[in-house]
């Protein structure tokens, strides 16, 4: 269909769109062509190495070199064990002044580590942390910012750098959503003292499951080897208290296949999300993230949109349940925010929250993944645009 047309109809129809026949949701993982990953399960086979630094782990760290512009890499089994060794390798303790405007194991890994996590607001674009907030809430106590490139979106890196180089803290990000992002043509892992990748199956770039502690800092670095693996020097030397956090040669294996594809899965994101903003923006009460500047090479790892509900005609969460009997299964990534779940509820709140709670009540991101159809797309806003004429 050609857009124009598709556009007419969105606004006009007051048909009831047919839904999908099979649920169609936020996101579905990449899978490499099923002979690439056989074909290399014989060599596992053959050498029966299964984990602890094997083979494969070493050429996935390998290849992921270009994507970190030659930055130390640690790789781990998932993200969130990542993000709790990343703090411990940088002795992180007291409290750390994040963001409650991610998943929930951005703040898990603080407490984790025993520190108190500090919520700062967030900004109304690109919803990562204020930089303007921070110092604010900066104590005798305060030992890190810990960042999150929600979205994929850059944190305001010289602004929090600024800060913590000021107040002699450290920097952290969780990088989760920001595998390839790259400002100014330099991976986004040059933020900061040390960034943090998922490579969960859900995640733009996985290998099932896993992630990347990734630095400047080859000691920090060094030290998260050693926390990885039980803190083992030696067969007879422990040198620190470490955890078992290594990724397996089957997570590297997958890692590996699916890397070759990366390129292409950003380019049918790409080509996805503008479908999406195009038919999107000509329906009324409906705000797209502003487009991020040319400078940032993005990765198109999710498709938020805000429902302003007295323009759109009915709330976000009357859209997300109708969307579901369409066969549609949006998420409200990310309601609530971390600091109103029961855990950390009753923790003191040292910030005004405002924004981070009222983009999260406004908040719906949409399905968005490789295999996804542009049909698929275009049927998905025209059903948005229904349900918003319904004005239930
Ligand atoms: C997915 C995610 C994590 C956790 O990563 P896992 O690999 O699933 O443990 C941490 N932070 C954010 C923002 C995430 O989206």
């Amino acid at each position: 269909m050609i857009f124009d047309q598709l556009e007419v109809t969105m606004i006009q129809s007051v048909v009831r769109p047919k839904g999908f026949d099979k649920p169609i949701y936020v996101t579905q993982p990449f899978l490499p062509p099923i002979e690439e990953f056989q074909d290399a399960l014989s060599d596992i086979w053959e050498s029966k190495w299964l984990t602890n630094n094997g083979p494969l782990v070493q050429k996935f760290q390998s290849m992921l070199g270009q994507v970190f512009d030659d930055q130390s890499i640690s790789l781990v089994n998932n993200g969130t064990l990542g993000l709790q060794i990343a703090l411990q390798s940088l002795g992180i303790a007291g409290e750390v002044i994040t963001t409650p405007y991610s998943f929930v194991a951005s703040t898990h890994a603080l407490f984790w580590n025993k520190v108190r996590p500090v919520f700062c607001d967030i900004e109304e674009e690109y919803f990562t942390i204020d930089a303007s907030k921070v110092e604010d809430l900066i104590s005798p106590w305060t030992t890190a910012i810990l960042g999150v490139h929600v979205y994929g979106n850059p944190c305001n890196d010289d602004a929090l750098r600024d800060i913590a180089r000021r107040h002699n803290i450290k920097l952290i990000y969780d990088a989760a959503h920001a595998f390839g992002v790259r400002v100014h043509g330099k991976s986004i892992a040059n933020f900061g003292d040390l960034s943090v990748f998922s490579f969960h199956a859900t995640k733009v770039f996985h290998s099932i499951e896993g992630g990347a502690l990734v630095s400047n800092n080859k000691g920090v670095i060094k030290e998260s080897n050693y926390l990885k693996n039980f803190g083992f020097e030696n067969e007879t030397e422990v040198v620190l208290p470490g955890t078992n956090a290594k990724m397996n040669e089957f997570q590297a294996l997958m890692g590996i296949c699916t890397l070759r594809y990366f390129d292409k899965i950003v380019d049918s994101r790409r080509e996805l999300v503008d479908v999406y903003r195009k038919l999107l923006s000509t329906i009324s009460g409906i705000k797209l993230v502003k487009e991020l500047p040319d400078w940032v090479q993005y990765n198109y790892s999710y498709m938020p949109i805000l429902i302003i509900e007295n323009e759109f005609g009915c709330s976000r969460d009357q859209l997300y349940f109708k969307l579901r009997e369409f066969n549609i299964f949006a998420r409200r990534y990310f309601y609530p925010i971390i600091s109103e779940f029961y855990c950390y509820r009753k923790i003191q709140r040292d910030a005004d929250l405002g924004t981070a709670l009222r983009i999260s009540e406004q908040v719906i991101t949409l399905p968005i993944f490789p295999d996804l159809k542009i049909e698929d797309v275009e049927r998905i806003c025209i059903i948005i645009a229904y349900v918003g004429r319904q004005k239930i």
